[in-house]
């Protein structure tokens, strides 16, 4: 069977390192807020390009401690993609304020920045943008529209480490991102991690006391903050694996052009990179009207896939406020798509067998 993802194999690679890394924290006795975390807040921030990384506990809560370090709050509005997974509207709804979604361009699925403007009212202080599926958001017209009505840009780079945007990478396109380690995503922890990227050093130093109960001194209490760091361990295993990061997204890019090249059969709609070095590929996500039989075909032939997602954040019961609006591209996308297996550590063998049993589906 090819997997959608295989895990062990990913860190197997670079299993002794990883090990020593682990027994290294194991025997300082230091477990939070200590070197690790310093070592990779200075390497990640070298790789995004950015002044500060602030590690904490997941993709989550970075996301959630910008908006909460800005104070926007309850009658405040965030503009989001709909087409997103629900963390981009749980950060914003978990501060009080109003997540205010805006169509995908069918192409890109990333948020359509010519929807955005005429959801802006005078009580929006933010756009969220999500570098949705790996690929970098263009951000000109964002940005032009940022300045015009003075509003904050918020990425959420959770699928996106590595990807460029007119040669700067995702955590260095707007004023703050997010970032997730999940384990799946493309630069993934032994667990959950995540981190704030930011050149704002007011803004930094505010979300690093907010992700420790508010406190730079401890038992001093500036801001009413969280506990949401992350632990050495997670820091430790991640500086063994940045360094592959690169490579790991090119062999994505070479399996993703590969399946661009390969895949002919007139029934499945590929996805579009619109230029190389903007897309890494967390997913590879095409679109079928008949999704349901196509997936079940693909299991039979023994290819493992997921659905990214199956229901959109506006149609979930949690966001009942939500459920009457009328997002139709949205909803083909959730129809329609399904993500075929992609990872760093797939065989050519495998490409290739996905490639002809995908081709084979009538
Ligand atoms: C994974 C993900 C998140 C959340 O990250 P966690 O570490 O799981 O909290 C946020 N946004 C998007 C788009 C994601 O894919």
């Amino acid at each position: 069977m090819i997997k959608f993802l295989d895990l062990h194999k990913i860190n197997e690679r670079q299993r002794p390192e990883i090990d020593a890394a682990v027994k290294r924290v194991l025997d300082s006795g230091w477990y939070l807020l200590g070197k690790e975390n310093e070592q990779f807040s200075k390497d990640f921030a070298r790789y995004c390009g950015v002044k500060h990384v602030i590690p904490v506990a997941n993709g989550l809560d970075a996301l959630r401690l910008i908006v909460k370090a800005y104070g926007f709050g309850p009658g405040d509005e965030i503009i989001v993609p709909a087409n997103t997974y629900i963390a981009t509207v749980l950060a914003v709804s978990d501060n009080g304020c109003t997540p205010v979604l805006v169509e995908p361009d069918i192409a890109t699925y990333n948020i359509n920045p010519d929807l955005i403007e005429a959801a802006i009212t005078p009580r929006t202080k933010a756009i969220m943008v999500v570098h949705l599926y790996g690929q970098a958001v263009e951000m000109e017209k964002i940005r032009i529209l940022a300045e015009k009505y003075n509003l904050k840009i918020i990425e959420d780079a959770a699928q996106a480490h590595g990807a460029v945007w007119q040669g700067r990478k995702t955590g260095n396109l707007g004023d703050a991102a997010g970032f997730s380690f999940y384990p799946g995503k493309n630069l993934g922890a032994l667990g959950d991690a995540g981190a704030v990227t930011t050149n704002d050093d007011e803004l930094a130093a505010k979300i690093e006391a907010l992700r420790n109960y508010g406190s730079k001194v401890k038992y001093q209490n500036l801001y009413q903050g969280l506990n949401s760091r992350m632990d050495e361990l997670q820091a430790a295993v991640l500086d063994v694996k940045l360094p592959l990061l690169d490579k790991d997204n090119n062999r994505r890019r070479e399996i993703a052009d590969y399946y661009l090249k390969n895949i002919t059969n007139p029934k499945i709609i590929l996805p579009q990179a619109k230029y190389r070095e903007g897309h890494v590929f967390h997913v590879f996500v095409v679109r079928t009207e008949e999704r349901e039989r196509f997936q079940n075909y693909l299991s039979e032939n023994g290819i493992q896939t997921v659905i990214h997602y199956p229901v959109p954040p506006h149609k979930q019961p949690a966001y009942k406020e939500l459920n009457n609006l009328n997002l139709p591209i949205t909803e083909k996308i959730h129809r329609e798509i399904i993500s075929l297996p992609i990872s760093q550590v797939m065989t050519d063998e495998e490409i290739k067998q996905v490639i002809e049993v995908v081709n084979a589906w009538k």
